[in-house]
């Protein structure tokens, strides 16, 4: 048995100013596939791994990925979906079935729901009989046709994302019986009328946790394939932007509706604790500042990097230094001031006009005068799992600049990166030098993914209704094309 893998996973971010483009994407071919993703927690990873657990031949087409941000190029999404189908064209005849690892989230130019696009095009060249089993991340905005066009769709149950392998697994084992014929998948699909702000996507608190725990006890009755949960993603102004749930069943399409209607009303039950109350910057710095235990981190949720926003917010800095804090760390991505501080050298002060440059939306530029303290070229291992499962980090040539740091302790330290890094791993810090448990606040640009990397490090985590990009609380009229029937934008 020859089974092919494609892997090509973007989250676009429709209010994020900058397209992604074709040079945006790192992409794997063949061998290099796999050698890429075989040491990750990545859910190709599990695919790979199940080549030898459930006994099948690999034909690696390519894995693309590029850093969530706004709207895929047609010439990217053309030239990347284009390649994998040629593959697939020539590979005809000599494969049995394809495991597709898709975001669920990506906007193309010319495709709102570009996996949607990518699977029916798939489905297309192969035929009506052959297996496709995907594998989509928990923040999927997913379309019927989707589930329609593929086998079956398997979705991560964690966020942070700590299970991707095991989803990939889990997939590859489906696959294989649904080649062998020892299984007939079939699904049940659903869209409760409900936002789910991203505020409430952590699988390990309510109301979330209790919704996925019925999903994971549903998957072990008997006569049930899978089933998945997608939370959504709300920076993506689309039609099927919202959660989705899909059970798949073996033959029985009346349990696995059942089963669906059991999710999804557990999901409508929980419609009026979905709306967040958080703190703005000015409170949320008031509260570190005044807390007895730290460090206490701040998630910059507006300027959610994972999420597609643009890492150099300065919203939260600017209160930083506006309230004299002392003892914060920030990190943020701006590649000129990374060269003014390479140039200047280790030991000079420099005077700086620091983040603020992508759009309107992330805070002012702010002026700085401070000491380069060190220089980096900004690379980082991460052997632990982590959300995005991806082992090697790379923020770009990078600068730490002490900021009113008249004795040790006062002040803080500007983390500047030139490259856009999500703060998925905590040696965006240790390996700049920086000892998180040493400090008094940090801020890290994200809302549930950092939580693995910072849980650890931190006294106490506040998330904090920053504006953004990925602003959490977005007035229902800036959306054109989703839908407006959720329960609470009524
Ligand atoms: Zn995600």
């Amino acid at each position: 048995m020859r089974i092919a893998i494609a892997s090509f996973t973007h989250e676009s971010n429709t209010f994020a100013a900058t397209p992604t483009a074709l040079k945006d994407f790192t992409i794997h071919r063949g061998q290099a596939m796999i050698d890429h993703f075989a040491p990750t927690f990545h859910e190709v990873a599990g695919y790979i791994a199940g080549a030898e657990e459930y006994d099948f031949d690999l034909h690696a087409t390519l894995g693309a990925n590029a850093t969530p941000s706004g709207t895929v190029t047609r010439e990217a999404y053309e030239t990347i979906t284009g390649e994998i189908l040629d593959n697939l064209r020539a590979a005809k005849g000599q494969i049995d079935g394809i495991l597709l690892a898709l975001h669920g989230a990506m906007v193309a130019e010319d495709y709102p729901q570009g996996d949607g696009e990518t699977v029916r095009r798939v489905r297309e060249l192969m035929g009506p009989d052959f297996p496709i089993v995907v594998t989509h991340d928990y923040h999927g905005n997913i379309p019927e046709q989707l589930v329609r066009d593929s086998n079956a769709l398997i979705i991560y149950k964690t966020t942070p994302h700590i299970d991707q392998r095991e989803r990939g697994l889990q997939a590859a084992d489906l696959l294989v019986r649904t080649i062998r014929k020892e299984v007939n998948p079939v699904t049940a699909f659903r869209k409760p009328k409900v936002l789910f702000n991203i505020a409430f996507h952590n699988t390990s608190l309510p109301p979330m946790q209790p919704i996925m725990q019925a999903a994971i006890d549903l998957e072990k009755e008997p006569g049930i394939l899978a089933v998945s949960i997608a939370a959504g993603y709300q920076y993506a102004d689309v039609p099927e932007m919202g959660p989705s749930i899909v059970v798949v069943a073996d033959g029985d399409q009346e349990l696995a509706e059942r089963g669906a209607d059991r999710i999804a009303g557990l999901m409508w039950a929980a419609r009026n604790e979905l709306t967040p109350n958080l703190p703005n910057p000015a409170e949320a710095v008031r509260k570190a500042m005044s807390a007895s235990a730290t460090p206490v981190t701040l998630f910059d949720a507006g300027d959610n990097v994972g999420g597609g926003a643009a890492a150099d917010s300065t919203l939260i800095l600017e209160e930083l230094l506006k309230q004299k804090a002392d003892g914060w760390v920030i990190a943020i991505y701006d590649p000129e001031s990374v060269e003014a501080c390479a140039k200047a050298g280790i030991g000079a002060t420099v005077s700086l006009n620091v983040g603020g440059k992508a759009d309107k939306f992330h805070g002012p530029t702010i002026p700085i005068t401070g000491r380069v303290r060190t220089l980096h070229d900004g690379t980082f291992e991460e052997t632990e799992r982590r959300h995005g499962g991806a082992r090697f980090g790379n923020a770009g040539l990078s600068a730490v600049v002490e900021v009113n740091r008249t004795t040790p302790g006062k002040g803080g330290l500007l983390v500047l990166n030139s490259r856009r890094t999500s703060p998925m791993s905590i040696h965006q810090l240790t390996s700049v030098g920086i000892v998180p448990q040493q400090q008094k606040i940090l801020v890290a640009k994200g809302t549930v993914a950092p939580r693995a990397a910072y849980e650890p490090v931190s006294a106490d985590i506040i998330l904090v209704d920053s504006g953004g990009a990925c602003d959490m609380n977005r007035d229902p009229s800036e959306f054109k094309r989703a839908r407006k029937d959720f329960y609470e934008w009524q």
